[in-house]
């Protein structure tokens, strides 16, 4: 079996004249490396491993083709669950993937229900039973709607994984069994993500069947539009103090997302940086659902130019504003790391990304050297020199 060329532009993929016109409305002009190999695939029926850098246009790589599928269905009847089942590891990821599917699912009156822990679960409910084709989830969330019978997975015959491999990540793992175990076996199965770990492969054997594997670069890669600029500084108020002399400037340039690894220490920056009256939001997985949409909403539509966040913010998120991310704590590893600068950089355009590391670093700074050198990146004699 040879896999489906790629193509060069957006007429060649088949897609009708209504769906095409959407996509030439978002201003695409073409597609993207990752769109142009992959869609066709999809369109195929194959399940796909799909690996590409941050920002380079896995969502519409995976909800096109998904709308072609559902036209291809006949049509839903009272009862009936979705057809496409998308997952996501985070509610503001799932909440994202479901506006695109409603902007370019408009095209066919395709009906699509987000579904994540937080959102009212009645509100939820009362949309499922409506009937949607498409359900974009995050997995915890999805499994009570089908417990309480709000759907049921017995339509799905095409599921998404997005940020697959944080969504095998062993905090899911169940949750990830459970749900393909409920969806039929002759479904059509992908997997999307920047980065896929080996420890991550056998889950993906056991709920693909001979997937094409589409890799752009190399799993991992960070995106070379992102100028990346580390500082060693030594432990203590070093930190605190490059920030503070740097942040204004930051601002000038477009909108800054801030990483702080622990939820208390981000609550605390984000303070600090209040009593110095910077504009600054704060997002963590112990806020209010409604906090939580509050401040992203805010955040994206430029109201406020400086985000302090946790991981939660780490995977996915398109926020074409931010043009600094700054690793105010390193990440926990570097896959995180990649998906963290990852959020500047988006659909070509360029972007900077400061990682604040400390000689206690050691064992992270091996693994930044080579993830700086993997995307072209200056590597530092200061950060050589802690590096295991
Ligand atoms: P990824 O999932 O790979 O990180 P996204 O799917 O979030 O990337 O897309 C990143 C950005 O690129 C989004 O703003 C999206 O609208 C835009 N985009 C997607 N496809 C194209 C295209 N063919 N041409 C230009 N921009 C695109
Ligand atoms: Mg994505």
């Amino acid at each position: 079996f040879a896999p489906p060329k790629p193509v060069s532009s957006f007429g060649h993929f088949g897609f009708d004249e209504n769906l095409i016109s959407a996509i030439r409305k978002s201003e695409f002009t073409q597609p993207t490396p990752i769109q142009a190999q992959g869609i066709p695939i999809a369109l195929s029926g194959r399940d796909i491993i799909g690996i590409a850098k941050t920002g380079s246009g896995k969502t519409a790589a995976f909800l096109w083709p998904l709308l072609v599928h559902i036209m291809d269905q006949k049509e839903l009847e009272p009862g009936d669950g979705p057809i496409g089942l998308i997952l996501a590891p985070t509610r503001e990821l799932s909440q994202q993937i479901y506006h695109e599917a409603k902007k370019f699912g408009k095209v066919y009156n395709i009906n699509v229900v987000c579904a994540y822990g937080g959102g009212s679960m009645w509100e939820q409910t009362k949309a499922c039973q409506e009937g949607a084709e498409i359900i974009v989830a995050t997995p915890g969330r999805l499994i009570d709607l089908v417990k309480k019978k709000a759907t049921n997975l017995t339509r799905v015959t095409y599921l998404v994984f997005d940020e697959a491999d944080r969504m095998f990540d062993m905090g899911f793992e169940p949750q990830v069994r459970s749900i393909a175990n409920h969806v039929r076996p002759d479904r059509q199965t992908m997997l999307f993500s920047a980065t896929f770990r080996k420890r991550v492969e056998k889950l993906a054997r056991d709920i693909l069947i001979d997937p094409i594997r589409v890799v752009q670069g190399e799993a991992g890669e960070a995106n070379e539009d992102i100028t990346q600029i580390v500082e060693v500084l030594p432990v203590g108020p070093a930190k605190w103090t490059w920030l503070i002399k740097r942040l204004v400037e930051f601002t000038t340039m477009g909108s800054v997302l801030i990483f702080v690894t622990r939820k208390a220490n981000s609550e605390e920056l984000a303070t600090n940086l209040k009593a110095r009256d910077f504009d600054v939001g704060l997002l963590h997985g112990d806020m209010t659902q409604m906090e939580r949409n509050e401040v992203i909403s805010s955040f994206k539509k430029k109201e406020m130019p400086i985000l302090v966040a946790t991981d939660v913010a780490a995977r996915g998120l398109d926020i074409p504003s931010i043009k600094t991310v700054v690793n105010y704590d390193v990440a926990r590893d570097i896959d995180t790391h990649t998906h963290r600068i990852g959020r500047t950089g988006r659909a070509g355009e360029k972007g900077f990304a400061y990682t604040l590391i400390t000689d206690k670093d050691k064992e992270f700074a091996g693994s930044l050297v080579r993830n700086l050198e993997v995307a072209s990146q200056h590597v530092p004699h200061a950060l050589l020199e802690i590096a295991e």
